[in-house]
């Protein structure tokens, strides 16, 4: 079995760096970054010390709806014979602790739970069984979605793409196995969502052969791979908690623009 490794990316004296978590207090410092070549640095850093950054810069973010059978059923929407796939944009990344911002063209903001894969090099027409070489780790991901627009609009765009509408971290972790991880949304400390990855109707190998035939995946991209039911809204003052097992917490507040 391979060895569980936590990398994150933090503000260290006002610049970015990379490390590895020792233990759940504790920073190695890197130079350089877990998408290439790195050396390990003296410094140990402590995990309070820093403000955590989003553990990757995605060029994109592929985000596949519908690929829960209960989601599906809630939403009163057939399941898809192929991944559906949407965009969510770079610009819509926040990192853990950041605040989802509420933007007042829309009267319902949702939280969606989901496993985020992380890409580690660049895949085009990557094949299942070859898939595994291009995963960077997993983070967990909130694909926050303006429900009325979502429903209101054919395309998705508008719905899913407002800045602050990407959280994901805590940690880019690598070494896991994803196919059958408990996955729990909380609202201000209730459980709201809750499934495990084994129920993925496409799951990420496959995600990541499907849509390489399509698009050129860049290190960094993120596959936001769905999300199960128990969808719902979210306002001004809440607090938001997507837990993937083996993966972490990430914990942002709900604030109003
Ligand atoms: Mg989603």
């Amino acid at each position: 079995m391979t060895e569980i490794e936590r990398f994150c990316h933090f503000i260290r004296e006002g610049s970015e760096a990379w490390g590895y978590l020792i233990g759940e207090e504790e920073i190695k410092l890197i130079k350089g970054d877990p998408f290439g070549e790195y050396e390990v640095e003296d410094p140990i850093i402590a995990l309070a010390d820093v403000k955590l950054l989003p553990p990757a810069k995605p060029s994109k973010i592929v985000a596949i709806g519908l690929n829960y059978r209960d989601h599906a059923e809630e939403v009163k929407l057939k399941l898809p014979e192929e991944p559906l796939m949407f965009l969510k944009p770079s610009t819509a990344v926040i990192g853990p602790g950041d605040s989802i911002v509420i933007p007042p063209m829309s009267q319902r903001v949702d939280y969606e739970g989901e496993l985020g894969v992380v890409i580690g090099k660049e895949a085009k027409n990557v094949s299942e069984e070859d898939a595994e070489n291009y995963i960077a780790g997993y983070v967990c991901f909130n694909d926050v979605t303006a429900r009325d627009l979502q429903y209101k609009d054919k395309q998705w765009t508008r719905a899913k793409s407002f800045d602050t509408f990407a959280p994901m971290g805590p940690f880019l972790v690598k070494g896991i196995e994803p196919s059958d991880l408990e996955l729990t949304t909380k609202l201000n400390g209730t459980v709201v969502q809750s499934t495990r990855t084994s129920q993925l109707i496409f799951p990420v190998k496959a995600l990541i052969a499907f849509i390489s035939q399509v698009m050129t995946l860049l290190p960094g991209d993120v596959i936001a791979t769905g999300t199960t039911s128990g969808i719902g809204p979210m306002q001004p003052g809440d607090e938001v908690t997507v837990t993937i097992e083996e993966v972490g917490s990430l914990t942002n507040p709900v604030v109003k623009a």
